[in-house]
């Protein structure tokens, strides 16, 4: 198996771009049939969602809007750790179906937060689709719309997922070697 370096760790291919391609178009097709009559508004999560965004957006059908949001870190006055505050998003999206892309769902606190703050802008449906998913890792009880891949509970880069900022470019997924 094909193994790279990136900063101080190995990493091994685990999926090749070829299986991601095939679940990009199983989801693509789930949504056409699913969304072609709702005007949605496809929500991409920055950074590590440009990539699935861009190739799930050449496969869907009909006219629809994409809009770039970023999560912002911050600490909580609480003890309870970071919560992280949905910025960029200008839509006016009351009333109208959001369909959040993103490249990972792990623990699901991520998502679990961001579908709360965003139901509180009074969307119409709010769906998610997420590339990959790790059901063992995952603590929240979320409902997950669209799901390319599960995968098992290790980190991976590639695809737009990051090690440190690096890996990104990468056309396949590539698992840690621990
Ligand atoms: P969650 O809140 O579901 O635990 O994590 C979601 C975010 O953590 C993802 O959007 C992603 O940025 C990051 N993440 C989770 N697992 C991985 C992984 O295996 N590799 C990388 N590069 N990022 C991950
Ligand atoms: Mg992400």
């Amino acid at each position: 198996m094909k193994r790279i370096q990136l900063l101080d760790k190995e990493f091994v291919l685990s999926i090749p771009a070829s299986d991601i391609k095939r679940a990009i178009w199983d989801m693509a097709m789930k949504i056409n049939r699913d969304l072609h009559d709702k005007n949605p508004l496809m929500v991409c999560i920055l950074n590590g969602s440009f990539m699935f965004s861009a190739d799930l957006m050449k496969l869907i059908e009909f006219p629809c809007e994409i809009s770039f949001v970023k999560l912002s870190s911050y600490h909580g006055m609480e003890s309870t750790g970071e919560v992280k505050q949905l910025i960029g998003l200008n839509e006016n999206v009351e009333g109208r179906t959001v369909v959040l892309l993103e490249d990972i769902v792990d623990t699901g606190v991520t998502i679990d937060n961001l579908v709360r703050q965003l139901k509180t802008q009074n969307p119409a449906d709010v769906k998610v689709a997420t590339l990959l998913f790790k059901p063992e890792a995952c603590t929240r009880d979320i409902k997950l719309d669209y799901v390319g891949l599960e995968i098992p509970n290790d980190f991976i880069v590639g695809y737009g997922l990051d090690y440190d900022g690096y890996g990104r470019n990468l056309p396949d997924i590539y698992t840690v070697v621990k």
